[in-house]
């Protein structure tokens, strides 16, 4: 089996995990078992390749902070924070099952941690690490710098996308690294992983 070592890893550490081939058998798979719930998305580049947002809204009651900014931003991701599912990314895992993700703001990693019955981590293939020290590599010198230019903040990181600069730019998107060493107590968590590449 693809990944099995990842998969083993992760699911010894409490997760549920499914595999998929393309995003788009995952995205079924997951309108499918997520109905007539409250559920909140921390900002993903994976997510929203999927349309996840608008296909979960059939069914669902979706608060989305992703296409805002400054105090709007601030006021839904909040409410993010209290629904009953979250879902998110990460920005790698290791095939050792442990999830890093890097945040500037926290909306992200607050989700990821606490305050739902259920949390999905949806994520792509190219984030597998073989080590925890490489996926922590990964967030930092690949995931971060991408994402920072993707939201066209003014970080040498972005000017470049070679490595990270440690930089003190007020605009800065790693103020936070978050390691899922194994599931959080009191919530169900589903890695959804596929077969693809998506995301940073
Ligand atoms: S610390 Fe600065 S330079 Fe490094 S990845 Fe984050 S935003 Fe980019």
């Amino acid at each position: 089996m693809k990944y099995k070592k990842l998969i083993q890893a992760l699911e010894h550490n409490g997760y549920k995990v499914s595999f998929f081939e393309t995003s788009v058998i995952a995205a079924s798979y997951i309108v499918e078992n997520v109905r007539g719930v409250t559920v909140g998305f921390g900002d993903s580049a994976t997510l929203a390749s999927m349309n996840l947002a608008e296909l979960l809204s059939n069914n669902n009651s979706v608060v989305d902070p992703s296409n805002y900014s400054g105090s709007e931003f601030n006021e839904i991701a909040k409410k993010t924070l209290t629904t009953d599912t979250f879902f998110t990314s990460v920005n790698a895992v290791a095939e050792t099952g442990e999830l890093v993700n890097i945040d500037g703001t926290g909306n992200r990693v607050a989700g990821s941690l606490f305050g739902h019955k259920k949390i999905f981590f949806v994520f792509g293939t190219n984030k597998v690490e073989p080590t925890l020290e490489k996926a922590i590599w990964r967030a930092r010198n690949i995931a971060a710098p991408q994402n920072a230019k993707r939201l066209g903040y003014n970080t040498p990181c972005a000017a470049k996308e070679d490595h990270c600069y440690n930089c003190t730019s007020p605009e800065r998107i790693c103020n936070t690294l978050n390691i899922h060493l194994k599931k959080m107590k009191g919530v169900e968590a589903e890695i959804i992983i596929i077969d693809e590449f998506l995301g940073m």
